[in-house]
């Protein structure tokens, strides 16, 4: 993977591509952390007096819809990089956003229009990449949390340029490539969130090298179900027992524990200050779900989490959105936060806005902004993204 370190970038139009996928409220970014994530690959092509093409998706919208456009993420640029950004308010690829790029001198940051409003984007349509490859005379992919996408601004356009990881690209691949490699032990991974079937690949990959995992959240009930349990009215992917089988089993074969949860608090629905019922993990009574792990499993996990030098956590252990459920969360989040002199990560939109809510950030060795991107990365060891700027290692 080339970076920045290769790109001579002065005086040269530079293309790069952010993930300013943020949160909007009442029209403005509610959460600029993508943003701020993004300064110093901006900072240092400035540095270079390059001019800086940014480009990035907003949400999901369907055609050129207002709601989805990137002008606000551009006021909250200006006021972070504290001078002014170009707005560039048409289709990424339209003649008038190149005329418009054609004229920046140097020094000049401009954000393009959302990439979603090109509805070749997410076809990866050559035409469309060839379109974004006259925006540059470089490219630069810095969207660490769209590395796995195929789209026409990700991989499309680097295979048109000469392409480098960004600041954020750069340090997300170090940071996750740890855990695949030269990972000091033991080397524990908690798993947790809604279902088995986002993570399937992620556990099977993490359990040929961790020494032990350790199972909460709903995708835990698919085990204990596929273990025989009664789970009651608690979240299972039914269609994925027979693959928690196979894990259980690869499990057993490496001679790793894969721990489960034993106690689990259990409501009839999700509700704020509702009083649960602590009751065993296997045997959930009809009527109630099972919402957050127990306070033995929290004793539990925190006693096999001390000691490890590495590891890594992803998916809340409970509906932690919704208190009572966010002690299992909370009690992993300190456990981990806690240990001495350990290489720590946690990835997943949730579970890092778990533990920022927390705020535990800091505690955290590396704290990843891909969600779907870290747990493919440590499946996969590479992303689409990372192979069209030359592969990893
Ligand atoms: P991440 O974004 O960190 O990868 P996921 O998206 O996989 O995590 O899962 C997070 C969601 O899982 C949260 O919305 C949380 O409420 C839900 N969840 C966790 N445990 C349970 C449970 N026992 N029952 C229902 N939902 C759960
Ligand atoms: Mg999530």
């Amino acid at each position: 993977m080339r970076t920045l370190e290769e790109l001579d970038a002065r005086e040269k139009r530079v293309l790069v591509r952010v993930d300013y996928n943020v949160p909007l409220e009442g029209g403005e970014v509610a959460d600029d952390t993508r943003i701020r994530a993004s300064l110093p690959t901006i900072e240092h092509l400035l540095h270079q007096n390059a001019t800086v093409v940014l480009m990035s998706h907003l949400g999901r919208p369907k055609g050129e819809d207002p709601a989805y456009r990137l002008r606000p993420v551009a006021f909250r640029l200006e006021e972070l990089l504290r001078q002014p950004v170009t707005y560039v308010p048409f289709p990424p690829g339209s003649d008038r956003t190149y005329q418009v790029v054609q004229g920046l001198g140097p020094g000049v940051v401009a954000l393009l229009e959302n990439v979603r409003f090109e509805p070749g984007e997410t076809k990866n349509d050559p035409e469309l990449a060839r379109r974004y490859a006259r925006l540059g005379e470089a490219f630069v992919l810095d969207a660490f949390g769209s590395a796995h996408r195929e789209h026409a601004s990700v991989v499309g356009v680097a295979r048109l340029l000469p392409s480098y990881a960004g600041r954020l690209m750069e340090r997300e691949v170090r940071a996750l490539a740890r855990l695949l490699s030269g990972y000091r032990r033991p080397y524990r991974v908690v798993l947790g969130g809604a279902k088995v079937s986002d993570k399937i690949g992620v556990i099977q990959s993490l359990l040929e090298h961790a020494d032990g995992i350790l199972v909460g959240g709903a995708m835990a009930f698919t085990f204990l179900k596929a273990e025989g349990g009664e789970v009651g009215d608690s979240l299972v992917e039914d269609d994925k027992l027979g693959l928690a089988r196979e894990v259980l089993a690869r499990a057993r074969e490496l001679g790793k524990p894969l721990l489960l949860p034993t106690d689990v608090m259990a409501a009839e629905a999700i509700r704020e200050g509702a009083v649960p019922r602590v009751v065993p993990a296997d045997a959930v009574p009809a009527g109630l779900k099972g919402l957050d792990i127990g306070p033995e499993t929290q004793r539990r996990f925190a006693e096999a989490l001390a000691g490890s030098k590495t590891v890594f956590w992803n998916g809340p252990m409970g509906v932690f959105e919704v208190p009572p459920f966010d002690q299992g969360t909370l009690a992993v989040a300190r456990a981990v936060a806690g240990l001495a002199d350990a290489y720590t990560v946690v990835g997943g939109g949730d579970s890092v806005a778990a533990v920022k809510r927390l705020g535990l950030e800091e505690a955290f060795s590396h704290v990843s902004t891909g969600g779907g991107a870290s747990l493919e990365f440590l499946e996969k060891g590479t992303l689409p993204g990372i192979e069209a700027l030359g592969g990893w290692p």
